[in-house]
C-alpha cells in the first residue's frame, strides 16, 4: 500500500464506520417500521375479512325485525355469528343496527357479558364507511380493560341493498404487540451491538493515530514505548538490539533541495527502513531525521550493510537529481532489565561517538562510552565556573625555523588545571565544541594571549607572532571580525604578531563565511592560517580561493615518515611543493625527530613545531625561550 492511500484510508475510516453506524440504525428503523406496518395491515385485512364474511351470511330483512333476544332471527345471527368464536384471534363478535342516525347492538357473541339488544353503542367516526356499505377498521390500536384490539366493522345489507346494521370484530392484536416487541428488541439489541463494535474500531483508529508519525505514516516513539512495554513483560526484550538511525547531514540536504522535499526524503527513508525489518521487527521515528529500530539478535551487521548509502532520485527544479543518503548508527545489544529509554540513551551514546569521524558510519555501545558521558556533564556543568576561576591557562608551543634553528613564533594552547591536575584540550574541546561553548573559550584564550603580548612588549622583550586556535564555530557570528580586531586594538599591540588558526570545514554557508574572514583579517594585517591540514576537509582546490596565509601540516599526515615509506615521503614533499607554489608560509606539526627535520629540510617547508624542540610550555617557561630565541 502506498503512503498516499494509507494516508486517505485512515483520514476515511472515520467517516466509513460512523456512516455504517448511522447506515445500520436506519436500516435497522426502516426494517422496524416496514415489518410492524405489514403485520397491522394483515391483521386489518383479516379482520376486515371476517366482518365482511360474517355480515354477508346474515339475511339484513330478518335482522331488521329483530326486537329482543327472544326472537327466533336472533338467535339465527348468534347462531351465525357464534362460530368465528373458534378463530383464534378473535376477541368478540357482535351486531348493531343504524337506524334513524343511532347504533344499537343487536346481537352480541360474548359468551360471558353480552350486550342486550337494543343497547346503544358510540358512533364512531371509523365506522363511517360501513355506514356507507363498505368495511372498514380502526386506524390505530386499541388498548382498554380488555386487552389490545382493532375494531373492523362490515355493513349487513338488507334486499334493497341499504345498510341496515354492521358486524363489529374486536380482533386481538396481543401476539402481534409480542412479535413487534420482540422484533424491537432485536434491532436494540443489534444496534447496541454494532455501536459498540463501531465505538472499538474508531477508538483502535484513533490509537493508531496517535501512534504513528505524521509525515512518515510508520510508528512513531509512542508506539515503539507500547511495543517495547509490551516484549518486557513477555521478557522478550533483551532478545532484541536497538539501533538508532540518523540521516547524515540531513540540515544541509535540507538547505540544498528545500524542506518540501526533506521531507520527501525522510518519508522515503523511513519506508525503506520499514522494508528492512522481518516480522517481529520494529522501526518508528523518534523525531527529526532520527529512527529508532529494534531488531531481532543476530541481524544487526545484515542491516548495517545495507542502511547506507540510499540512493534516492528526486523530481527538483532542475530536474531529476540523484541523491545518496547517508546514515550514522548506534547499536546496543539489549540486556535483561533494560527499559526502552535506556535502551535509547545508549543507543544515542553510541551514535553520538561516529560523529566528526567521517570513517565510521555506526559504533556499538561500549561501557566506556557511559563513563564519558558522565565527563561530558561535569565539564559542560563546571566550565564556565572555571574561567571564572582562571583556571584555564595558556601555554605556548614555539615553532621553529629549521634553518637557522631560530624561534619564530608559537602557537597558543589551552590546558585546565584542575585541582592541581592539568587537563588536556582533547579532553574537553570537543565536548564544548559538540555543544557550542567553545567561543567563550576561544575568546577568553586570544584575550589572555594579546594580554601576554603586550605585557612582553611593556617588559622589553621581543615578542614573536602567536597563533590562536578559533573553532569553526566562531564562523557562524556575523561579527567575528570586529570582535577580533576590537581586542587587538584594546591590547594596542602590533597585528603583526596575531595569527588566527582554523580548520576547514564542509557546507557552503562555511565556505563563504571562512573567506570573508580570511579576507577581513588579511585587510588588517592579521595572519590566518588553516589548522590540520590532510585530515577533514581541507584540500588544494580550497586553498586557490582561500587566502590564509599560512598553512599547517597535521602530524598525521607524515606520520609515515617514521616508517621511511619512500611513498609517503613523496606525497608530504609533493603537498609542500604545491602549497608554496600558491604563495603560503608552511608549517609542519608534530615533528618529533631529527630525521624528520632532515626530510623536511630537503622539502621547502622551514618551519616546524613539535616536541623535538618544545612541548607547549608555561608562559614563565615560554618567556625564557623569547629571551633566548636560539635551539
Ligand atoms: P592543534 O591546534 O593542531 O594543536 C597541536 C596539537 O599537537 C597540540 O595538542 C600539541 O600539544 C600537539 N603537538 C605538538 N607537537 C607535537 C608532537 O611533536 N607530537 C605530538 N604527539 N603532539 C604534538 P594539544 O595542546 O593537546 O591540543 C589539541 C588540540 O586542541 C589542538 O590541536 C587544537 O585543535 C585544540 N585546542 C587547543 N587549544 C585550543 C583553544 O584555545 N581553542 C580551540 N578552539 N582549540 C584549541
Ligand atoms: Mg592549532
Ligand atoms: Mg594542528
Amino acid at each position: 500500500m502506498n503512503n498516499r492511500t494509507f494516508r486517505m484510508q485512515r483520514r476515511y475510516s472515520w467517516y466509513i464506520v460512523l456512516t455504517g453506524l448511522a447506515a445500520f440504525i436506519l436500516l435497522g428503523v426502516v426494517i422496524y417500521v416496514n415489518v410492524s406496518n405489514m403485520m397491522i395491515n394483515q391483521s386489518k385485512n383479516n379482520a376486515m375479512g371476517l366482518a365482511v364474511i360474517a355480515a354477508n351470511e346474515i339475511d339484513g330483512d330478518s335482522f331488521e325485525t329483530i326486537q329482543s333476544e327472544r326472537d327466533d332471527a336472533y338467535f339465527d345471527v348468534l347462531e351465525k355469528i357464534t362460530k368465528y368464536m373458534d378463530y383464534s384471534m378473535l376477541q368478540y363478535i357482535y351486531t348493531m343496527r343504524y337506524k334513524n342516525e343511532k347504533l344499537t347492538f343487536v346481537v352480541d357473541a360474548d359468551p360471558k357479558n353480552p350486550a342486550a339488544c337494543g343497547e346503544e353503542y358510540e358512533l364512531l367516526p371509523e365506522m363511517e364507511p360501513a355506514l356507507h356499505g363498505q368495511a372498514c377498521c380502526d386506524s390505530k390500536l386499541i388498548k382498554d380493560k380488555w386487552g389490545s384490539f382493532f375494531s373492523a366493522y362490515a355493513p349487513i345489507f338488507n334486499s334493497e341493498h341499504e345498510v341496515v346494521g354492521m358486524v363489529g370484530c374486536d380482533i386481538r392484536t396481543s401476539d402481534i404487540v409480542d412479535r413487534l416487541t420482540r422484533l424491537r428488541n432485536v434491532m436494540i439489541s443489534l444496534i447496541t451491538i454494532f455501536a459498540i463494535l463501531s465505538l472499538i474500531s474508531m477508538v483502535m483508529i484513533a490509537h493508531d493515530m496517535l501512534q504513528r508519525d505524521q509525515l512518515t505514516e510508520i510508528s512513531n516513539e509512542s508506539r515503539l514505548k507500547d511495543v517495547a512495554a509490551g516484549l518486557k513483560k513477555k521478557n522478550r526484550l533483551k532478545d532484541y538490539t536497538g539501533m538508532i538511525v540518523n540521516i547524515k547531514d540531513f540540515k544541509y540536504i535540507n538547505q540544498q533541495i528545500g524542506f518540501y522535499k526533506g521531507d520527501e526524503i525522510l518519508r522515503r527513508y523511513a519506508h525503506y527502513l520499514s522494508r528492512l525489518i522481518t516480522h517481529g521487527e520494529y522501526v518508528a521515528r523518534t523525531g527529526s531525521d532520527n529512527f529508532l529500530m529494534l531488531v531481532k539478535k543476530g541481524r544487526e551487521d545484515e542491516i548495517l550493510n545495507v542502511l547506507s548509502p540510499l540512493d534516492l532520485s528526486i523530481e527538483t527544479e532542475n530536474g531529476k537529481q540523484l541523491l545518496h543518503i547517508f546514515s550514522r548508527c548506534g547499536v546496543y545489544p539489549i540486556e535483561e532489565g533494560d527499559h526502552l529509554s535506556n535502551v535509547t540513551n545508549y543507543c544515542t551514546l553510541a551514535i553520538n561517538s561516529t560523529r566528526g569521524k567521517d570513517s565510521e558510519d555506526y559504533a556499538w555501545y561500549t561501557d566506556s562510552m557511559s563513563a564519558q558521558m558522565v565527563e561530558e556533564k561535569d565539564i559542560l556543568s563546571n566550565y564556565r565556573q572555571a574561567i571564572t576561576n582562571g583556571e584555564f591557562k595558556v601555554y605556548y608551543q614555539p615553532k621553529v625555523n629549521i634553518d637557522d634553528r631560530s624561534l619564530c613564533g608559537a602557537e597558543a594552547l589551552v590546558r585546565w588545571i584542575r585541582n592541581g591536575s592539568m587537563v588536556s584540550p582533547g579532553q574537553f574541546i570537543p565536548i564544548l565544541e559538540n555543544e557550542g561553548k567553545i567561543i567563550e573559550l576561544d575568546f577568553y584564550v586570544f584575550e589572555q594571549v594579546c594580554k601576554d603580548i603586550r605585557r612582553w612588549m611593556d617588559e622589553g622583550l621581543n615578542p614573536v607572532r602567536i597563533s590562536s586556535n578559533f573553532s569553526k564555530l566562531h564562523l557562524k557570528n556575523p561579527n567575528l571580525s570586529k570582535q577580533v580586531l576590537d581586542i587587538v586594538k584594546k591590547y594596542n599591540i602590533s597585528s603583526d604578531y596575531i595569527e588566527i588558526e582554523l580548520t576547514e570545514s564542509s557546507g557552503y554557508t562555511d565556505f563563504y563565511a571562512l573567506e570573508k574572514f580570511v579576507r577581513d583579517m588579511g585587510n588588517a594585517g592579521i595572519y590566518t592560517s588553516i589548522d590540520d591540514f590532510g585530515t577533514g576537509y581541507s584540500s588544494l582546490s580550497m586553498l586557490k580561493n582561500i587566502n590564509v596565509d599560512v598553512v599547517k601540516i597535521d602530524k598525521s599526515f607524515f606520520d609515515s615518515l617514521g616508517d621511511k615509506k619512500q611513498n609517503g615521503a613523496n606525497l608530504v614533499g609533493n603537498v609542500i611543493r604545491m602549497i608554496k607554489d600558491l604563495n603560503r608560509i608552511v608549517i609542519c606539526e608534530g615533528v618529533e625527530t631529527e630525521e624528520q627535520v632532515e626530510f623536511l629540510k630537503s622539502t621547502e617547508c622551514n618551519i616546524v613545531q613539535g616536541f623535538l624542540f618544545d612541548k607547549p610550555l608555561p608562559v614563565e617557561q615560554f618567556e625564557e625561550r623569547l629571551k633566548l630565541p636560539k635551539y
